[in-house]
């Protein structure tokens, strides 16, 4: 195992577009809710508001992924996408709505990996992970539960099918460890926790501050730090998002000694942990 600084950025898909939602759950409702209680924290602005409610007309917002492909190959990150299969927790997108988004990430080179929705019943697990087949021509190497939703049970039901689970959130640069015959792969930073008015709450500067201390302590350490990104988070009408995601990309892209680790580089790193071959 070499040590190295670096991250691994990684993607949830829980949104392709706002379109999505219509008719089909009430997210859309929850996110005014949350979005006007930002606005009591004085976090977005009253006229911020007013624009999120008018891009609510606009069914095919939030879909960026023709900016993140740029952006990413800007600063040479080849990151990993975790797409679902089946719908979940204000995660509506159908498999139809989803294939072509993957297949055009795929295509560009990206990693692809599942978001499940079930971590318990080892039938659905082997359904999804099927599912994920059928759709990509592929089986998944890697998974994260959609809200993190992870037990003891999981890891047991997982381990056959998976190289590597990466479902665990630590605040601490905890390295990736092998369990059971996978690799799991702690993440260390997600843009909910940074910005939610449930979580830290951060204005942008704070996460600044918040993510640049951990960079500068992984790099001191040579470590790992692993980041998850909803990519619906790339949008002007979630400001502090997008601008500390184009704040990040521009401070790891810029900082050359820091390793832009594509998945494969982390599981040849940790091989000596983790079998390469599936069971
Ligand atoms: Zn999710």
């Amino acid at each position: 195992m070499t040590k190295q600084y670096g991250v691994w950025i990684t993607h949830d898909i829980d949104h392709i577009r706002m379109r999505e939602h219509y008719f089909r759950d009430i997210f859309l409702f929850r996110l005014l809710g949350v979005s006007a209680i930002e606005v009591l924290k004085g976090r977005r602005s009253i006229w911020s508001l007013c624009k999120l409610k008018w891009s609510l007309f606009r069914p095919n917002t939030w879909d960026h992924f023709d900016e993140w492909i740029i952006l990413e190959k800007k600063h040479g990150i080849r990151s990993t996408w975790f797409f679902a299969v089946n719908r979940g927790s204000s995660l509506s997108y159908t498999n139809e709505e989803i294939k072509p988004v993957a297949h055009k990430l795929k295509d560009e080179g990206f990693d692809l990996g599942l978001h499940g929705q079930h971590h318990t019943g080892e039938k659905e697990i082997r359904r999804e992970y099927e599912l994920f087949h059928k759709i990509i021509g592929t089986h998944p190497e890697g998974i994260r539960m959609h809200y993190l939703r992870i037990s003891k049970k999981s890891f047991f039901e997982l381990t056959d099918l998976y190289i590597y689970d990466s479902s665990l959130f630590v605040r601490h640069l905890e390295q990736p460890k092998k369990t059971l015959h996978m690799l799991e792969i702690p993440l260390h930073i997600m843009d909910t926790y940074l910005f939610s008015p449930f979580y830290n709450n951060f204005t942008l500067e704070e996460a600044k501050k918040y993510t640049e201390k951990m960079l500068k302590e992984a790099k001191k350490k040579k470590r790992l730090v692993v980041f998850d990104i909803h990519p619906h988070h790339l949008d002007k009408n979630f400001p502090r998002q997008r601008e500390w995601i184009l704040w990040l990309y521009d401070y790891i892209g810029k900082d050359k000694s820091c390793k832009k680790f594509e998945i494969n580089d982390i599981l040849e790193n940790y091989a000596e942990q983790t079998p390469m071959v599936k069971k």
